[in-house]
């Protein structure tokens, strides 16, 4: 893997060159390109299957439904024997329930009473709902304005036999689990899960739980971090704090590398402290200190250390959770065998006041997307945009994504919208 420095990349747009920064979108090219998949795999029960990812294409063994079934309660019957004379009655010869088929064929003149979800009997090609049927002492009276097929759902409609339902690579999220388990599928091979090193550096920092000296911080980053990973379905490897000298952190490095597929730390790549870390890190793998073209978030050091992704996030805890975001996230998800869903969609919303924006670099602002007294969807930065104030963070509920090129925003112009829900 060839990594850049911080020089200006060759397709570096003209206005990220000017202090040597890259813009977002050029950084995520870069780790696009250095991020390839664990290929290893584990066989699981469904049950246990939420949040992995599937290594191999799974088809339907049967076809969904495997019979017609009724998607009303009313009765079955056969079409043509009331499409050639409207005034017909039928005559009831049997009940199928959802489970509990009608066994027989119908033939003609004769309807079976059916509820939701039961087998349509051999014969029968049209279901009318009970709210339109007369029964009486001459029989059963069905409408003669409904086609066949109506009120039937086919065999293998939702799904033929042979075809695939869900693909390699895909995230498993609730509605498939439910998918794989109502085509009996019991079992899955899934990539096996990632291992994820972190750790915080800092001589500043102290565990929370610990007294606070003159002068000290509590680490919020390994804590932010680890509820990050853990919506990813990681496997934690929490290397706690390492201090700020050379020989701590190379150890907790080399460690870190040695167990995990993705190494993360937080602080220690600002321009004040990225020489050191710089020395430590270039003995261990190849690793780019990049000055990138956004706020909050700028410094991020990224390349490999030993066989592991390694991802040196900026210190300030604002900072930390944007760069994952914008940038780990992704690179996990693709590690991890991830080959949908990997985007999250930015949605257009009107800004409710005006937001300072400054051309040439992307701004994450806190937001809040709420209703208006007018019923309208708007969205409005949180007091408080500091890259160390964590509180605004808590009371977002989105981040307002401002592209590199833009200038300020006026009060009602739509600005992306990147909702939380479930992330944060
Ligand atoms: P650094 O990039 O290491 O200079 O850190 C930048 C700022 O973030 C400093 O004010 C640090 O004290 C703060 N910081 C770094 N790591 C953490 C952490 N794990 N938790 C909270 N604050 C941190
Ligand atoms: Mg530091």
């Amino acid at each position: 893997m060839t990594l850049p420095s911080s020089e200006p990349a060759a397709r570096a747009p003209a206005e990220a060159r000017a202090d040597g920064a890259l813009s977002v979108a050029d950084a995520l090219h870069l780790i696009r390109a250095a991020v390839a998949p664990v290929t290893d795999t584990d066989a699981l029960p469904l049950a246990a299957a939420l949040d992995r990812v599937l290594a191999e294409d799974v088809a339907s063994p049967i076809d969904v439904p495997p019979r017609p079934c009724a998607a009303m309660d009313g009765w079955a019957f056969r079409h043509a024997d009331v499409a050639t004379d409207p005034a017909r009655a039928l005559r009831q010869v049997g009940a199928a329930f959802a489970g509990h088929p009608f066994g027989g064929t119908l033939h003609a003149g004769q309807c079976v009473r059916v509820m939701t979800g039961a087998v349509v009997p051999a014969g029968a090609d049209c279901v009318a709902m009970q709210e339109v049927v007369r029964v009486d002492d001459a029989g059963v009276h069905v409408p003669a304005d409904l086609v066949p097929g109506q009120n039937v759902r086919r065999r293998g409609e939702d799904l033929a036999r042979g075809e695939v339902c869900v693909a390699a690579g895909t995230l498993l999220r609730p509605a498939h689990l439910g998918l794989l388990a109502s085509i009996g599928c019991a079992d899955v091979h899934a990539h096996r899960r990632l291992r994820v090193a972190f750790f915080s550096t800092g001589d500043e920092l102290v565990e929370p739980g610990a007294p606070l000296p003159d002068g000290a911080a509590y680490d919020a980053n390994r804590y932010s971090l680890r509820g990050l990973l853990q919506r990813l379905g990681c496997e934690l490897h929490d290397l706690g704090l390492v201090r700020d000298d050379p020989a701590s952190l190379q150890a907790a490095m080399a460690t870190a590398a040695a167990q995990a597929d993705v190494v993360l730390t937080s602080g220690g790549v600002s321009v004040g402290e990225a020489d050191y870390t710089r020395r430590v890190l270039a003995e261990l793998g190849e690793v780019a200190f990049w000055k990138i073209a956004m706020r909050p978030g700028r410094p991020l050091a990224f390349g490999r250390v030993g066989g592991a992704l390694f991802f040196g996030l900026p210190g300030n805890p604002v900072a930390v959770m944007v760069a994952f975001q914008q940038f780990v996230r992704e690179a996990i998800l693709r590690t991890a065998g991830v080959r949908n869903e990997v985007e999250l969609p930015l949605l257009p919303l009107p800004a409710a006041c005006t937001i300072r924006k400054k051309p040439g670099r992307t701004e994450y602002v806190r937001g809040v997307v709420a209703r208006d007294d007018n019923g309208m969807v708007r969205v409005r930065p949180t007091a408080g945009q500091g890259a160390a104030m964590l509180r605004s963070m808590t009371q977002a509920n989105c981040l307002i994504v401002l592209a590199h090129a833009r200038g300020d925003v006026a009060a009602g112009e739509p600005v992306d919208v990147l909702l939380f829900e479930g992330m944060v």
